[in-house]
């Protein structure tokens, strides 16, 4: 499913430009506009929910299948010395893309 108003759905659809490294029919992984870290990439579930406590079966399925996909990717862009894993969930997380999405952050040594 995708959502009119929904900036990654945009991105999804090409509407809306981004800087792709990865790209599959369930998942697109694209750098953030606005680095936290000196590596920082999304990696976007190709279905739109909010939060984890809204994904159904197809959802689920989504997210295990991001997580494990994950490690190849951030190899792929250079972070064999590790990396962290940020999946923000509503407000007081700072959560500012109600679309589900996993930070892949790295490429120095991060603060906790
Ligand atoms: P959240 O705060 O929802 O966990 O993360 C949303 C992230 O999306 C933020 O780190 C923000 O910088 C990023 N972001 C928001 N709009 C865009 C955009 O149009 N393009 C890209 N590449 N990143 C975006
Ligand atoms: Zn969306």
């Amino acid at each position: 499913m995708i959502e009119n108003n929904c900036v990654f759905c945009k991105i999804l659809k090409g509407e809306i430009p981004s800087v792709k490294v990865f790209e599959d029919d369930k998942m697109l992984v694209f750098k953030d506009i606005e680095p936290k870290a000196k590596v920082h990439l999304l990696a976007v579930a190709k279905d739109h929910f909010k939060l984890l406590e809204e994904a159904d079966e197809k959802g689920r399925g989504l997210v295990s299948y991001m997580l494990f996909k994950i490690p190849q990717i951030a190899k792929e862009n250079g972070l064999e010395n590790g990396y962290r894993l940020v999946i923000n969930q509503g407000d007081d997380a700072g959560q500012t893309v109600f679309h589900l999405h996993i930070h892949i952050l790295g490429g120095e040594t991060l603060p906790w």
